[in-house]
């Protein structure tokens, strides 16, 4: 995922096949308006010119801190409570102090959307360790930044629903959870780019992460979802992959539906023989996968089952969350 400058386009476009097109139109995202965002750093609001951190922000200097991607759809914040509760579960981890409640927190990301005057659109929350020396010893900052962007998005066009992505292994295997654990969501992802340009030199839409064992961890900003003889698999987390909040609403639409979700260790293979794949994320959703390392998955279409998950997961987001301007 990436987030634009001009508050505009926060999905990366899938890269491969016909030139697929945000769904916001070129004329809405570059119109002044659409720069005019209204930014949030510690308590106060900035316009994006003046929306700035320093260079001793150690989240710049060595990627120290940690961050949220969600949504809000039709007026309501998609999962808050569970962005923040893994948030401050990334905090523990690295033991980063956030500087307020986990309530106000959430009121400082619906205040940011309400200045921002949206009803659909995206926000980056991030906490960064805060400003210090060029040593990387946290001890030297002394006040973690929060900043909290939001976005309108740009949807993948509907035809990525439909037709599916196409995704090739990478060479760069997930980190290993002892020397970074990927259930963290630090601002260090430098792991994911790597797979993210393996994914655009082989002209693939999305790249698959391997662990050390070789078994598949998650795609490199989306949890992987396959589904054999009306079952579905997904790797657990201990296989490196993100608790992603996208994949546990994915375990509730199957539970309403009867479709038992297993999680276990998936190899290469049997990505390769799936009746269907997917992919979760809170930016891309739920997405058919068509293609894996050249071999089509299943009748090289989106399968029922996930397109029955797809307009599942539609309705949900747009009838839940924390209502905005209420
Ligand atoms: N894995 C990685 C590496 C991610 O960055 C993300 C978030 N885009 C996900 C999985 C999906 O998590 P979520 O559904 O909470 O967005």
């Amino acid at each position: 995922m990436k987030t634009s400058n001009a508050g505009g386009t926060v999905i990366d476009q899938p890269k491969s096949r016909e030139a697929v097109k945000p769904a916001v139109d070129k004329a809405t995202t570059s119109k002044p308006a659409a720069r005019q965002s209204k930014i949030y750093i510690d308590g106060k609001f900035y316009s994006e010119a003046d929306a700035k951190v320093s260079v001793f922000d150690h989240g710049l200097l060595y990627g120290d801190g940690i961050f949220e991607g969600i949504r809000f759809y039709n007026g309501r914040v998609f999962r808050m409570e569970e962005h923040l509760e893994r948030l401050w579960d990334s905090a523990r981890s690295i033991c980063l102090h956030i500087p307020m409640s986990q309530r106000a927190m959430g009121e400082a990301l619906l205040e940011t959307v309400r200045q921002n005057n949206l009803r659909d659109g995206y926000i980056r929350l991030i906490v960064t360790r805060g400003v210090g020396n060029l040593g990387l010893n946290p001890e030297q900052c002394k006040t973690p930044s929060v900043i909290i962007i939001t976005a309108q998005i740009a949807l993948y066009p509907e035809a990525v629903y439909k037709n599916g992505l196409s995704l090739v292994t990478c060479a760069t295997r997930r980190t290993n959870p002892s020397a970074l654990n990927p259930a963290v969501k630090s601002l260090n992802y430098l792991n994911n780019v790597m797979a993210r340009i393996e994914a655009n030199q082989a002209n693939a839409d999305e790249g698959l992460m391997l662990n050390d064992e070789g078994n598949v961890a998650e795609c490199t900003a989306d949890n992987v979802f396959i589904i054999k003889r009306g079952q579905i698999f997904t790797p657990p987390i201990t296989a490196g992959a993100l608790r992603g909040i996208t994949r546990s609403v994915v375990f509730e639409i199957a539970a309403e539906t009867g479709i038992k979700v297993i999680e276990a260790d998936i190899t290469r293979h049997e990505m390769f023989v799936a009746d269907e794949a997917f992919l979760t994320g809170t930016a891309a959703e739920i997405i058919p996968l068509v293609k894996a390392d050249g071999r089509p998955i299943g009748t090289g279409k989106p399968g029922p089952i996930t397109t029955r998950m797809i307009s599942r997961f539609r309705e949900i987001t747009r009838e839940t969350g924390t209502p905005i301007y209420a």
